[in-house]
């Protein structure tokens, strides 16, 4: 839409943006003057004043012979006329005789060069019309008009004064052109209009250019502010999805803890120790770690509950795993097998090292008081791996735990896999 305006500024007619004066000779005073003052014998007159029709009787033995009708612009005004913001005019008049031209003099006044008091150091700003069309009207730039060379030369004016200028005009000047030679020659300055843009093209090209360069800036202002929204927007969307994600990782890991919790004794279940088979298998793999399992279970417990009630029994479970959990290392993994069964699995552990921890732990139960009456303690069955195959480790733990019951109860059986 923008370039079409562009286009469509350009290149119409730019005539709704003209502005128009029109010069009504009869408006101001006219005198007629002639040579007779400069040694001329020419002779000049009035036909019908009113009309301003003049005669002149050109006396063509003189060298510049001349008539002329000059009109006193300055007649109700302080200042001259201004046609700067004029670029054309059209000339209508009538004209009978010989010649071939007219001149027309806008003659404007400069304080570089204008002298109060004398009429001829007002600048004869000049351009000769071909009479045969003036009677239609004849259409002159203004840029056609130049300074007159004896002017110039007669009032020595500097350089940069000899250029025409269009200010303060204080006399419109028709004379007999510069060709005409002797006879009667009969002229009327009938009127003068003026046509010049209200925009001229150089300043509409600025305007076009403005315009864009505004429009352009304006998109990208609006284009930066949108996306500083949506990047504001954005942003706090990703806060948002940030809480909200944190939450439920928060959530995830109660679940997560939940589901590899034991929920009587706070222990591990047994998908809470899956993850430290995984690491410990692995490592037997790739480096032949060893990895042991110390399996536990309670002696008599079931005496415990018939005699004391499945509260006292899950009381002395809870007592049980507390007592294990704050006498077992921290790289090892405590977990409930289910019933009054616990498994410990030791990563980076042989079965002297295991042993060790599993007789610790027997000895702190055997020598703890976690029932009035009953004394508590529990077998344990030891096993080290010795093939990638935990099916076959726990067998082997399980093995020897049956040994430890079969043994007599509260001891330490240890086994290594079988191969
Ligand atoms: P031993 O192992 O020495 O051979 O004898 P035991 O009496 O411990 O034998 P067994 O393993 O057969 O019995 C385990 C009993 O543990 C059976 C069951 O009632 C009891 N039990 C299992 N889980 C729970 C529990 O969560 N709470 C309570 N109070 N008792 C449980
Ligand atoms: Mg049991
Ligand atoms: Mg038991």
């Amino acid at each position: 839409m923008m370039a079409c305006l562009s286009v469509i500024l350009i290149f119409m007619p730019k005539d709704w943006m003209s502005r128009h004066w029109e010069f009504i000779p009869t408006q101001y005073a006219a005198s007629l003057s002639d040579d007779k003052y400069s040694g001329g014998n020419s002779n000049v007159s009035w036909l019908d004043q009113e009309q301003q029709l003049w005669k002149c009787e050109l006396a063509g033995q003189y060298r510049n012979p001349y008539c002329s009708m000059l009109l006193d612009t300055l007649s109700d005004t302080w200042s001259g006329l201004d046609l700067r913001d004029y670029s054309q005019m059209t000339i209508w008049g009538s004209y009978e005789g010989n010649a071939e031209f007219v001149r027309i003099y806008f003659r404007n006044r400069h304080a570089n060069y204008y002298v109060v008091g004398d009429p001829t150091s007002t600048k004869y700003n000049m351009v000769e019309i071909p009479v045969a069309e003036l009677r239609n009207g004849i259409t002159v730039n203004l840029k056609d008009f130049s300074v007159a060379d004896w002017w110039l030369a007669h009032r020595k004016i500097a350089l940069k004064d000899s250029h025409p200028e269009f200010n303060d005009i204080i006399y419109v000047e028709v004379q007999t052109g510069s060709q005409a030679s002797g006879g009667i020659h009969k002229i009327q300055l009938k009127k003068i209009t003026f046509r010049g843009n209200l925009i001229s093209d150089e300043n509409l090209y600025k305007g076009v250019v403005l315009l864009w360069s505004v429009l352009i800036f304006l998109l990208l202002l609006f284009r930066f502010i949108r996306l500083k929204l949506e990047l504001n927007s954005n942003r706090s969307y990703q806060q948002e999805l940030i809480s909200i994600n944190s939450f439920l990782n928060l959530q995830n890991k109660q679940f997560e803890d939940l589901a590899k919790t034991d929920q009587l004794t706070g222990l591990l279940n047994r998908i809470g120790i899956r993850d430290a088979l995984y690491d410990g298998l692995s490592d037997f793999k790739r480096s032949g770690t060893l990895m042991s399992f110390i399996l536990c279970d309670i002696d008599h417990f079931k005496r415990i509950n018939d005699s004391y009630g499945h509260d006292v029994g899950d009381q002395i479970l809870k007592s049980v795993a507390e007592l294990f959990k704050n006498n077992s290392r921290s790289s090892d993994f405590l977990a409930r097998w289910g019933g009054e069964e616990f498994i410990l699995v030791c990563p980076n552990t042989d079965l002297q090292q295991a042993q060790v921890v599993a007789e610790l732990l027997r000895k702190k139960l055997d020598a703890s008081e976690l029932h009035q009456e009953e004394k508590i303690t529990a077998s344990f069955g030891v096993a080290t791996i010795a093939k990638p195959d935990l099916d076959g480790l726990f067998r082997s733990a399980d093995l020897a735990l049956y040994e430890a019951k079969d043994a007599g109860r509260n001891q330490v059986v240890c086994k290594v896999q079988e191969v």
